[in-house]
């Protein structure tokens, strides 16, 4: 719910950067205390299990000593390896921890996507000729085109000063509308429909069918390899098909809930309270000002003062609901504030607040 800032620090972001910051971190977690409630009297403490899960695949990268951006930072693969159909993997189970940042996992697989129509025609990894060049160019200057024309998306434009137009929403609307996708790219329409209902359920924030999900995620880099093997998988997608199943299954709560989405979206923040919140007159000053606007928007007190903004609902669709398991809620047991005198007493009045639907899950 509150992305709040722990420190501001301004250096180079570096492997070792990370590494020192990331254990200071850990130190102030393995130290913290308790914290101790009173229940109607008796003394409750709860202890706190901190999970390091929004993190990009940078600093992923850096903590598990992954030098290089292509290789999986679980099992240590090349994008050759990735690409090698009989292969088995060894996961290394001490790096399922950083949870499989579904975020990005929706922007890299869009983009692996939209670079594979690029060289439909050349079928190649990489372009090398001039002509091979030419083609590659003019195949993605149309496609770019038609997404503008027929969809409203704008793809893979840089954006100034940060990144590119590829954000979660675009990725969602590409995986959302697989015929049309399919119609523009020239790509099979099965795999980005497998990919969707995949990218779908991980994000659900429900507890997952391992069983049938692992098997989508097998038949999907089938396909894939069937289909494209001349494009190295990038590490993400791999992750995605190779390694989530296992990931899912040693997280404590169901992977959507540890989504890093909650700090992305504090980067529009960030740039919207720079420009307006802040003083200019010197770099110490104007962080200040940002510092205080992200310490003051993420308060627990003045937070539960906002209107919470009404999401669209947004419906699972059947291929999703069949991998997901769905919530079973406890009626919540009714406690008689008198010592129980008459029959009716001991009866539980069917509650009205714990209305659970199974057939009409939104998230
Ligand atoms: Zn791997």
């Amino acid at each position: 719910m509150f992305c709040r800032p722990i420190k501001f620090i301004f250096v180079k972001e570096t492997m070792e950067m990370t590494k020192i910051e990331t254990n200071k971190v850990l130190e102030q977690i393995n130290n913290l205390e308790p914290t101790s409630c009173d229940l109607a009297g008796s003394e409750i403490y709860v202890k706190h299990k901190l999970l390091l899960t929004m993190t990009d695949g940078k600093v992923c990268n850096a903590l598990t000593e992954t030098h290089s951006s292509q290789k999986c930072y679980i099992c240590g693969a090349t994008p050759t390896m990735m690409n090698d159909e009989g292969r088995h993997f060894d996961s290394n189970q001490d790096n399922f921890g950083f949870g499989l940042s579904t975020l990005h996992a929706w922007i890299r697989s869009f983009e692996c996507f939209l670079h594979i129509s690029y060289k439909l025609d050349i079928k190649k990894w990489q372009a090398r000729s001039s002509q091979e060049k030419a083609s590659v160019k003019q195949r993605s200057d149309e496609i770019k085109q038609r997404f503008k024309h027929e969809m409203g998306l704008i793809v893979d434009k840089p954006k100034p000063g940060f990144g590119s137009t590829n954000d979660g929403n675009t990725a969602r609307r590409f995986f959302g509308n697989p015929e049309l996708s399919a119609r523009i790219t020239g790509l099979d329409v099965t795999i980005i429909k497998n990919f969707d209902v995949l990218l779908r359920t991980l994000c659900s924030g429900f507890e997952i069918n391992l069983v049938e999900f692992n098997k989508l995620c097998l038949e999907t880099r089938r396909l894939y390899l069937s289909l494209y093997s001349w494009y190295y998988m990038p590490a993400t997608v791999h992750k995605l098909l190779i390694h989530s199943t296992e990931v899912v299954k040693t997280a404590i709560v169901p992977i959507g809930q540890l989504s890093e989405e909650a700090q992305e979206a504090r980067n529009k923040d960030c740039r919207r309270f720079r420009e307006h919140n802040t003083r200019k007159c010197s770099r110490l000053v104007t962080n200040r000002d940002l510092l205080n606007m992200l310490i003051i928007t993420s308060d627990p007190l003045i937070n539960s003062l906002r209107e919470v903004p009404k999401k669209k609902s947004n419906k699972l669709c059947a291929e999703v609901l069949k991998l997901i398991i769905a919530p079973t809620i406890e009626p919540r047991p009714q406690i008689p504030s008198r010592p129980p005198q008459n029959e009716e007493d001991y009866l539980v009045s069917e509650s009205s607040d714990c209305e659970s639907d199974d057939s009409d899950i939104e998230t």
